[in-house]
């Protein structure tokens, strides 16, 4: 939710307090005005204790206990689906890591989870579309798991097991042409924090090293594309300017200073209501720019967190 990595927080600022200090998501969108609302793993309550307009926390204490952990969010879901109320829905499910700690990835119980969860997902699939039809605003589901987990069920260490963990963001905002099929990509979990807070049209946290996914923007208008690279641009060379004295020396830096010259050119021409080949051009080169200045900045800043 910060988009930064550990080591990059404010440590002695959270000692006393278990709620999150440091800039994120949550705290954003609740500034904002959104009206948020979560059912599950009661460390999120802890986390932000002021900010969901209604919630349910679930302890995680009982690992033996996969069943009510997961209960105890799905029993609230056909109702808030129903209700025009809120902005943001986050639900945080315990079971499958429940099941994780106590019979490893190959469980015959995941299998059954798994499917539970897939039911859940559709049915909040099928609100968000049938509630789009009324509103005319498109939704953006998230599913993600906040880890992997090792052959024996734990996690916590770096084995590509537990690091590694499925995203898949799904919106009839996207661009997606019929057997348009995409593959997976390995992307930063970093990248999240970037990715919604532009996705709901919010300052991205002030410390977060990551990039905003690219395919989430693709189908807006190149205008607005560049719009948004350049702000994510603008906030991560603004965090290397506060951490790194020789900023200036940077590829990254430089790279999106480029970036930004030609995007001054590009907004000229579109003033001028060009609509040539040249204009189109420009756009593509100006993209193509900035996202190199995003994947720089954002690995140098990474490198630089993970030297504290
Ligand atoms: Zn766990």
């Amino acid at each position: 939710m910060t988009g930064s990595l550990p080591g990059f927080i404010d440590v002695v600022r959270n000692l006393n307090s278990p709620a999150l200090l440091e800039d994120n998501v949550i705290t954003q969108a609740k500034a904002a005005g959104k009206r948020m609302i979560f059912y599950g793993d009661e460390t999120w309550v802890k986390l932000f204790p002021q900010h969901f307009v209604e919630y349910d926390g679930t302890t995680s204490f009982f690992v033996s206990d996969y069943t009510e952990v997961d209960d105890n969010v799905t029993r609230h879901l056909d109702k808030v689906l129903k209700r025009g109320d809120w902005d943001v829905l986050i639900l945080h499910y315990l079971g499958l890591d429940h099941i994780g700690h106590i019979s490893g990835p190959s469980s015959p119980l995941i299998g059954h989870k798994l499917s539970e969860m897939d039911n859940i997902l559709m049915k909040i699939h099928t609100s968000l579309l049938s509630e789009e039809r009324e509103n005319l605003s498109p939704n953006l589901l998230v599913l993600c798991g906040d880890h992997g987990m090792s052959e024996t069920g734990s996690h916590g260490a770096s084995s590509m097991e537990e690091v590694n963990t499925p995203l898949i963001l799904i919106s009839s905002a996207f661009e997606r042409k019929p057997g348009d099929i995409r593959h997976p990509k390995h992307v930063q979990q970093t990248d999240l924090a970037a990715t919604l807070a532009i996705g709901l049209g919010l300052p991205i946290p002030e410390n977060s090293v990551g990039s905003l996914l690219f395919p989430s923007i693709e189908g807006r208008p190149v205008r607005e594309q560049l719009r948004f690279l350049h702000l994510n641009a603008v906030q991560l060379s603004k965090l290397l300017q506060e951490n790194v004295p020789s900023y200036k020396k940077e590829p990254g830096f430089e790279q999106f200073k480029m970036a930004e010259r030609l995007h001054g050119n590009w907004i000229r021409l579109y003033l001028e209501e060009n609509t040539s080949e040249v204009l189109f051009n420009l756009g593509t080169k100006v993209r193509r720019q900035y996202l190199d200045a995003l994947r720089t900045l954002s690995l140098s800043l990474s490198r630089q967190v993970a030297q504290f």
